[in-house]
């Protein structure tokens, strides 16, 4: 479960997230949906440890994060940019991170650099279990094929779908997506919707899913909050917000 109470974010002065809850359930897809602008980026990020809250308790499971690192948290993020290695193949992109928390010492920063030294001179072997998972994971999201092309040779459905592999394989406690299919045409946005429903129903794996996009906040998520201009308006199913939109805000926004 992830649980963020009282939340807030000033950036120099500017308040941008006020008063934040959440409860989202162990196993949920939960959805933030929102305008542009409104702060769902940045509740994403305070959650993932890439921007320190102003105020306000965060927690997985039982446990606080608040003072944790990134790679401490053991939250998956998916981007909308997919933000993979061009210069590298599947197989090494979705390896990065198992074999850089392999490697001794506690210095990530060192530890990516020598990886990536090993990775350039090709000196590097995997072992058995990392081979294994990383090719269990690829054949799971059907890119077996593609595992030696560099990524930036593949389209924009199957770059997003080395992002999800690249996430999932760390078996992270959250999953966090922040746009991921905007970058995909209309047709491709559709199945990767199911695509990315069905992994997170087989896994059962926490999710949070920010989109301005309120057909697929609807269509996906089973429970949806709704923000604007840094506050949450409402939180409910899909079919509470339809019924029940407390405001004309939401019964517009949500159509
Ligand atoms: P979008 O969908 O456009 O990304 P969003 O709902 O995700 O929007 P955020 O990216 O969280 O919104 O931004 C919320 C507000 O915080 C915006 O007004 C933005 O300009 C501001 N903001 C975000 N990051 C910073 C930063 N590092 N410094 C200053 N202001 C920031």
């Amino acid at each position: 479960s992830v649980v963020v109470e009282k939340l807030t974010k000033d950036f120099s002065g500017v308040t941008v997230l006020q008063n934040i809850n959440l409860d989202i359930k162990e196993g949920e897809f939960f959805a933030l949906l929102g305008p542009s602008g409104c702060g769902k980026t940045t509740t994403m990020r305070c959650i993932a440890g890439f921007e320190k809250p102003t105020s306000g308790v965060i927690r997985i499971g039982e446990k606080v994060i608040n003072g944790l690192t990134p790679n401490q948290r053991n939250c998956g993020m998916v981007f909308q940019s997919y933000a993979l290695f061009p210069h590298m193949n599947v197989f090494d992109n979705v390896a990065y991170s198992l074999n850089v928390k392999r490697l001794k010492g506690s210095n990530v920063l060192k530890k990516m650099a020598t990886y990536t030294r090993m990775l350039n001179s090709r000196l590097v072997k995997y072992p058995k279990d990392i081979e294994k998972k990383v090719r269990d994971i690829l054949e799971y999201v059907e890119l077996t094929e593609h595992a030696k092309k560099l990524t930036s040779a593949l389209s924009g459905g199957q770059q997003q779908r080395v992002a999800l592999a690249r996430a999932l394989v760390m078996e992270p406690e959250v999953l966090l997506m922040d746009e991921p299919l905007s970058n995909l045409d209309q047709k491709l946005r559709h199945t990767m919707r199911n695509t990315i429903r069905k992994i997170q129903q087989d896994l059962k794996i926490t999710t949070i899913f920010v989109t301005h996009d309120q057909e697929e906040a609807m269509s996906m998520a089973d429970r949806v909050a709704v923000m604007n201009e840094g506050e949450i308006l409402q939180i409910g199913t899909p079919t509470d917000l339809y019924s029940n939109p407390r405001t004309p805000f939401i019964a517009d926004f949500v159509g």
